[in-house]
């Protein structure tokens, strides 16, 4: 079906256009792509064709450019990519530039500055505090409600999906061992979350205000923080998460602009504490989003986590990373936290899932605790749009590959 002619009610019709960066068939050359349908449009040969102002924004190798033009830029694209594909007078010049989407390879969208991944499911966090800390009084951290935690994690092993997860080794120390050993991680994990995508940087020394949000972030992704609980388990006490989380990040090819989900914002949760002003979101716009995730293994649905039950919101998390008067920069990315809700096939993790591998999933192609090699995870997601059209959000996959 010609890409103009993209079916009504498609999650990818004309009221989403994500971004991503592809190489056509049989070229390494990479440029920025729109898609529409189960098509890719060549922007930045579009915006040329048609002497569009933005091609300098769009013909471009990564989105980075894009990214730090700021929001009226992004706007003024979106409205003007939107023309491109709906006006039929522009049909003729257009049509030409777009390429099926079977045919192209995807690339990593946009140049990851820096990464930060949070905590902001307070289901995640209670079922993480009742497995491992069983004794204490609240499941939930005495600093939980007060501010979005988080840690910075590794930019340089951000990797889109469909690339290969090579199962990581480190140290691990089951607590009936005398000394710990090094190998193959044998509790390998997935979190479901969302990322965010800065656009405009910050500058050094200036907090971003909660209500400067969309100012700064361009839009969201999926993303999947693999995870080697056993290698994580033996090293984070006290500084926090390192090798059993830097070894991969995966997140999805398209980059979906928050102007594509206005249907999509909801309120977060009622707020049980009393919150220090710079977080205190009572009279900000909703800035939850109603996000519905599917996380399969193999092909099956283990869960359907929903985005909507976070505690903590984008909003919050950008005012708080910056809050000490750190910057930001174009290309930074932020993980929301591992996505639970409150039902047990609402949980993001096959730590939460298999309740730290005592009730193992029953799949298929058989019991599942943690990750076998050549397991294959992938999540897939979408929002409400308008007039009740879904805004699809793409999927991020990836294949566990053996310890090299
Ligand atoms: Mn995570």
């Amino acid at each position: 079906m010609p890409p103009f002619d993209v079916p009504e009610g498609d999650p990818f019709g004309p009221h989403n256009l994500p971004y991503g960066v592809f190489s056509p068939p049989g070229s390494s050359e990479r440029t920025v792509g729109v898609r529409l349908g189960d098509h890719v449009l060549d922007a930045g040969a579009a915006a040329h064709a048609l002497g569009s102002p933005y091609a300098s924004l769009l013909a471009r190798q990564t989105l980075n450019p894009l990214l730090a033009a700021g929001r009226t830029a992004w706007s003024d694209v979106r409205r003007a990519l939107t023309a491109w594909v709906t006006v039929p007078a522009h049909r003729e010049t257009v049509e030409p530039l777009f390429h099926p989407l079977s045919e192209v390879t995807l690339h990593l969208p946009f140049e990851v500055a820096d990464y930060v991944d949070f905590y902001a499911s307070e289901n995640h966090a209670r079922n993480v505090g009742r497995m491992f800390r069983p004794d204490a009084a609240d499941s939930l951290t005495p600093n939980w409600k007060h501010l979005p935690i988080g840690y910075h994690g590794r930019a340089g092993t951000v990797v889109v999906s469909g690339t290969d997860v090579v199962r990581p080794s480190g140290q691990r120390k089951a607590p009936t061992d005398a000394v710990p050993v090094y190998g193959p991680s044998v509790r390998l994990d997935i979190e479901a979350e969302v990322g965010f995508v800065v656009g405009v940087p910050s500058e050094l020394g200036r907090p971003v205000p909660l209500g400067d949000f969309r100012d700064h972030v361009f839009g969201l992704c999926l993303l999947n923080d693999w995870s080697a609980r056993d290698v994580q388990a033996w090293e984070y006490v006290p500084l926090g998460p390192f090798l059993g989380k830097s070894f991969t990040t995966s997140v999805s090819a398209w980059i979906t602009p928050l102007d594509a989900l206005d249907e999509a914002r909801v309120a977060p949760p009622e707020r049980t504490h009393e919150l220090l002003p710079y977080l205190d979101d009572a009279a900000e716009e909703p800035g939850g989003y109603d996000l519905r995730i599917t996380v399969t293994v193999n092909g099956h649905v283990v869960s359907e986590p929903p985005f909507s039950t976070m505690y903590w919101t984008a909003a919050q998390q950008l005012a708080h990373m910056t809050v000490n008067g750190a910057s930001l920069r174009t290309g930074d990315l932020y993980g929301s936290g591992t996505v639970s809700g409150p039902a047990e096939r609402e949980r993001g993790s096959l730590l939460e899932l298999t309740w730290n591998g005592r009730d193992p999933l029953e799949l298929p192609d058989g019991k599942r605790t943690f990750l076998e090699d050549g397991d294959v995870v992938t999540l897939s997601a979408w929002a409400p749009g308008p007039d009740g059209v879904r805004v699809g959000l793409g999927e991020v996959t990836g294949r566990v590959v053996p310890t090299v």
